[in-house]
């Protein structure tokens, strides 16, 4: 048996930032509050919006919900380290300090959209991207029907939306069918740990790149 990376099996986060988009409705909130709950040393990045709190949302837990006046004084301040409009608001994630969050054995969770997701990718060393799919349009459907906070014509609006974020998902690092609940969380689990793994492994394709970037063979 080989032996646990020291600190893997604790959870220990690893400055790593996993960055998920979904189709609206596809159970992503769903999917992040369950790892929240089971994987230790991961932390979810509060998003600015301009969108009005829904009834069962927080100021400061799910979003900080800011006027449009705030927001574009944060653009012109370069505080986002990416922003976007999505469904006719704003959204965008405050500026990460990668080392910090290694230093505090920390991995942050960012429940971004494509155009939001590709920005992070090109400006992020240990951005690892996950799309969430829905097991069909129509399951997608059926849940936004049944989650009840939208009214007919926003789920055919958020549903028209839905098959233009499909075609992004295949320039994300990994797939994830939402199914069974169960085995959705336990596969994005998994995922996690092993791209904390990849972070211990010299030879890992994490660390392969930089390696050989300095010297030209690894170390
Ligand atoms: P998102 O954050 O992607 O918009 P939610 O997490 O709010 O989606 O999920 C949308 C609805 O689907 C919610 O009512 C949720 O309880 C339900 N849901 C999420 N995942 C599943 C699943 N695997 N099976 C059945 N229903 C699910
Ligand atoms: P909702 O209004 O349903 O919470 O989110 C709508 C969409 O905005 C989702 O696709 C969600 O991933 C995206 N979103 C939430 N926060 C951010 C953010 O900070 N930046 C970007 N680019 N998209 C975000």
């Amino acid at each position: 048996m080989g032996q646990e990376p020291e600190g893997l099996d604790q959870g220990k986060g690893r400055g790593l930032v996993f960055i998920l988009s979904a189709p609206s409705g596809a159970g992503k909130t769903t999917l992040i509050r369950r790892v929240l709950e089971e994987l230790p040393g991961l932390r979810f990045s509060v998003s600015y919006t301009t969108r009005p709190p829904r009834a069962n949302e927080r100021e400061g837990v799910d979003y900080h919900f800011v006027t449009p006046e705030v927001f574009r004084k944060m653009i012109e301040g370069d505080q986002f380290l990416e922003w976007a409009e999505v469904l006719g608001h704003y959204y965008g994630t405050a500026r990460i300090q990668e080392e910090a969050l290694r230093e505090e054995g920390i991995d942050l969770i960012l429940d971004i959209d494509p155009q939001g997701a590709r920005q992070a990718k090109a400006k992020l060393r240990n951005a690892v991207l996950i799309f969430v799919l829905p097991p069909s349009l129509e399951v997608l459907r059926e849940r936004l029907v049944g989650r009840g906070l939208d009214s007919h014509e926003t789920i055919q609006f958020r549903l028209a939306h839905a098959k233009e974020d499909l075609k992004e998902a295949h320039w994300y690092d990994h797939l994830l069918v939402n199914d069974r609940i169960e085995d959705a969380v336990k596969r994005l689990k998994s995922i996690m740990v092993e791209e904390r793994r990849k972070k211990e492994d010299p030879y890992g394709e994490s660390h392969g790149g930089r390696l050989l970037e300095r010297g030209g063979e690894p170390v």
